[in-house]
């Protein structure tokens, strides 16, 4: 058993009972349900930004492309929003890598090679 008391931890800022907690933590999620509603607009209002060059491969083995970005003078189109682009790389992991022009990257996952793990 602890010492210490019930609720958050002093300090912490947060309101010390549970229905303040609950009210606190709805009103939090409806904030960031918003943000993430303008992050949507504002994305499709901005177009699309990346496609993948998909290559040919033997049937059967995985699909592998080339990312790219707009503006990248590779062959190709922006198709994907950041939202696509995101299932297409879980998806696909390092099948699909950096175009080494454009050097296009998953947003929050700029580095060399495969655009995943
Ligand atoms: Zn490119």
């Amino acid at each position: 058993m602890s010492d210490t008391p019930p609720g958050p931890a002093p300090g912490s800022g947060l309101p010390p009972d549970l229905a303040w907690l609950k009210a606190l933590a709805a009103w939090l999620e409806g904030q960031l349900a918003s943000v993430r509603a303008a992050i949507d607009a504002e994305e499709e209002r901005a177009g699309p930004r990346w496609w993948v060059q998909w290559m040919r491969t033997a049937p059967g083995e995985p699909r592998r492309g080339v990312l790219h970005r707009a503006g990248c003078w590779c062959p190709g189109e922006p198709d994907l929003y950041e939202a696509g682009l995101r299932r297409v790389a879980a998806r696909h992991g390092a099948g699909i890598e950096t175009c080494p022009v454009c050097r296009a990257a998953v947003p929050g996952q700029e580095r060399n090679g495969p655009v995943t793990s």
